[in-house]
């Protein structure tokens, strides 16, 4: 089997054809209907990548409906299950010329003032009920992908559990934005926080997400907030700086009730390279010590690299690679494919990442 110092990857990579199925095609930002970057390209990519540093793949396994509520609402669950369907069946492609599903109102707390938010009549109503933004569009294939990425996140837990130490899902679409009652962000269910929840299952104790997406994982933080048995950790571009989220992610959001210190978020500057970002990535390591996982789930998005489209962060694949190491040395490691959306150097970094968490436990004698 080869190594990862020699160039190759023996960590087992889970994957499914299905998560190609999703087409999103593009996506509505400020009210015009953009191509999107969330594209099956990007799965193709890593997969070649990794294919060619000789990991093995392994096929998704098929999980019940029942496991997605482990951390989801059934009502979320049953919604993504069904609104294609709803959608065509009520004429939205056929006669209104719609040919995705786009929500276009929100029962904030705004308009609801105070009232309770009834199950609307009318599918359209009902799309923003979940739904908390117009980029996250829902098409013919949406539901299979976005059931296979919840299996490879599953299997590639089960692997964990049954004793590896390292498994990466490569999970398209994306989860880290999705909530426990609803999705947005390009992400309709929580892949990263299946895995966690299936390794509590499974026996672990206390289990970590460390997340170095580029953007805060508003769904994971919603997800465990008040949770003590999970801890999770992000370092992202500041929101306060302008960028997606925009409502979380923030330095002071640290867990509530039982879960208090069990969140921690490390905003950084646009513009930040890699010195900056690993100095946080470091610190949420250190907490993952102090909260002493036995399972560590790295939400692996690779756009803050420095040529990505979607982030003004600028590391680079050394970097990566040298985070990859940092979050090995810590524990087991099961890896969930975020974003990173710069089809050229996509699966440069997530192999760096990937290769660096292999040898970061190698140097910890795991
Ligand atoms: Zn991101």
């Amino acid at each position: 089997m080869p190594s990862a110092e020699a160039g190759g990857l023996p960590m087992p990579v889970v994957w499914s054809e299905d998560c190609l199925l999703h087409e999103p095609g593009g996506e509505v930002w400020l009210g015009v209907r953009e191509a999107g970057t969330e594209v099956p390209e990007r799965a193709t990519a890593i997969l070649r990548a990794l294919r060619d540093a000789g990991a093995p793949v392994l096929p998704a396994r098929r999980h019940e409906m029942t496991d997605l509520h482990s951390v989801h609402h059934p009502d979320l669950v049953a919604h993504l299950a069904t609104i294609w369907a709803d959608w065509e069946a009520g004429g939205y492609v056929s006669v209104y010329r719609r040919d995705r599903v786009v929500p276009y109102v929100f029962p904030t707390a705004a308009m609801l003032a105070g009232l309770p938010a009834r199950p609307p009549a009318a599918t359209h109503g009902r799309v923003g009920l979940y739904c908390y933004d117009t980029m996250t569009l829902v098409g013919p294939g949406t539901w299979e992908a976005i059931r296979a990425a919840a299996d490879a996140a599953l299997t590639a837990a089960g692997l964990i559990a049954a004793g590896r130490n390292a498994s990466y899902a490569l999970c398209r679409p994306p989860g880290h934005h999705a909530g426990p009652a609803g999705y947005g962000g390009s992400c309709y269910l929580n892949n990263a926080a299946l895995a966690a929840q299936a390794l509590r299952q499974a026996g672990a104790g206390r289990v970590a997400v460390v997340d170095i997406d580029a953007h805060h994982g508003n769904g994971t933080q919603a997800i465990f907030y008040a949770r003590p048995d999970v801890y999770y950790g992000s370092v992202h571009v500041d929101p306060g700086a302008g960028w997606f989220p925009h409502y979380m992610g923030f330095a002071d959001e640290r867990g509530s009730g039982p879960g208090s210190g069990a969140n921690r978020n490390l905003p950084v500057a646009p513009g930040t390279g890699d010195d900056r970002w690993l100095a946080a990535v470091q610190q949420l390591c250190q907490d993952v010590r102090q909260h002493g996982a036995e399972a560590i789930v790295l939400s692996l998005g690779t756009d803050a690299a420095a040529a990505d489209p979607e982030s003004p962060l600028r590391v680079t694949a050394a970097g990566y690679r040298a985070a990859g190491e940092l979050i090995g040395r810590l524990g087991p490691v099961t890896a969930v494919q975020e974003g990173g959306y710069h089809l050229p150097s996509l699966g440069e970094y997530v192999l760096a990442t990937l290769a660096g968490v292999q040898s970061g436990q190698a140097a910890a004698g795991r």
